[in-house]
């Protein structure tokens, strides 16, 4: 029998498997399609400390724990990557680099990917002292000198966690204040070997084989220092990866997908949540949030669409 999924999940984050736990539930026939590891973002957050229920746990037990509740409840996790989404009519295509998949609802959770800030040797270093996951590559420059760029709570959660193993950690943003929750930016404040170069920004990045120094441009006095650093972690955020997707959805001004409080798109059958959304809120509790509205009114789409 030709397989039509009910929804199909595109990103096992928490929001995607929040949905996929509610469409499971509600009797849908449902998968999840993840790239790489379940949990999303959070894999690589140290720790987490607002999502309601833990006290602090950090990110990759807390996906773990998501993850063991979406096997309890025998949701298939297909891992692929998906090259193309091709939406608009009924059954909606769901292309991936070694299977396409059909369905009659889809749910875009795939977050955003990272932010760079596109100067000079950004690229090149890449790997070569330059990092978008300080919890990824932070152990490598135990007891070095290592610049991060950001302000948001990304950057002073990731700052502290670099301040426990480099020597010294140079932190720039481009204001004097910071995006990221007080209680960090305290923390921050109070460390001793976290030094603020705040209103600058990176403007260059030096090296041959490895990144010797960067370039950063104070905006008000439009003076240049050199720092020398063995490490550079870039900590501004993510965006909305969109491209993959073939029909005119709507999205904002910054890229992200418009949604009304239902998570649907202008497409039909096709709702967007969490990170890639244009939500006032970038969370795991209000991603979960969006994927469980989203399944219960996938739910109430594809009992329609079965109809025709
Ligand atoms: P974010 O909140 O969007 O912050 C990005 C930071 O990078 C901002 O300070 C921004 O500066 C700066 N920035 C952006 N583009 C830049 C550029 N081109 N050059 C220099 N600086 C640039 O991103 P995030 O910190 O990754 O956090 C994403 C979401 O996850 C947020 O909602 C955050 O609260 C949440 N999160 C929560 C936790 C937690 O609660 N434990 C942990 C991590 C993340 P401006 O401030 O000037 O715009």
């Amino acid at each position: 029998m030709e397989n039509i999924y009910d929804v199909l999940i595109i990103g096992g984050g928490p929001g995607g498997m929040t949905a996929g736990i509610y469409a499971k539930r509600a009797g849908l026939n449902v998968a999840i399609i993840e790239k790489g590891m379940p949990g999303g973002a959070i894999v690589n957050t140290p720790e987490v400390s607002n999502y309601t229920g833990f006290t602090k746990i950090d990110g990759f037990n807390l996906a773990t724990k998501m993850f063991e509740h979406v096997n309890s409840l025998d949701i298939p996790v297909i891992f692929e990557e998906v090259k193309t989404l091709k939406l608009s009519k009924d059954i909606k295509e769901v292309i991936c680099y070694e299977n396409t998949y059909e369905t009659r609802s889809v749910i875009l959770a795939f977050g955003a990917s990272v932010r760079k800030l596109n100067v000079e040797g950004e690229q090149k270093l890449l790997g070569k002292g330059v990092s978008y996951c300080a919890t990824c590559d932070g152990a490598l420059y135990k007891g070095e000198n290592v610049a991060l760029v950001g302000g948001g709570n990304t950057a002073l959660e990731d700052a502290l966690y670099l301040s426990n193993l480099a020597k010294k950690v140079y932190l720039i943003h481009r204001r004097d204040e910071f995006r990221g929750e007080e209680y960090l930016s305290k923390q921050v404040r109070d460390k001793e070997n976290i030094e603020l170069v705040l209103n600058s920004v990176v403007s260059r990045v030096s090296g041959e084989n490895k990144i010797e120094s960067i370039e950063v441009t104070n905006k008000e006095t439009k003076e240049t220092q050199t720092l020398i650093v063995d490490g550079l972690f870039v900590c501004i955020g993510r965006g909305p990866d969109t491209d993959m997707i073939e029909d005119d959805i709507k999205k904002d001004a910054s890229g992200y997908i418009v949604t009304d409080e239902y998570m649907r798109t202008n497409i039909e059958g096709v709702f967007a949540i969490g990170d890639i959304r244009n939500t006032p809120l970038r969370q795991i509790v209000t991603a979960c949030s969006d994927g469980a509205i989203a399944a219960t009114k996938a739910f109430e789409y594809v009992l329609r669409a079965r109809k025709k």
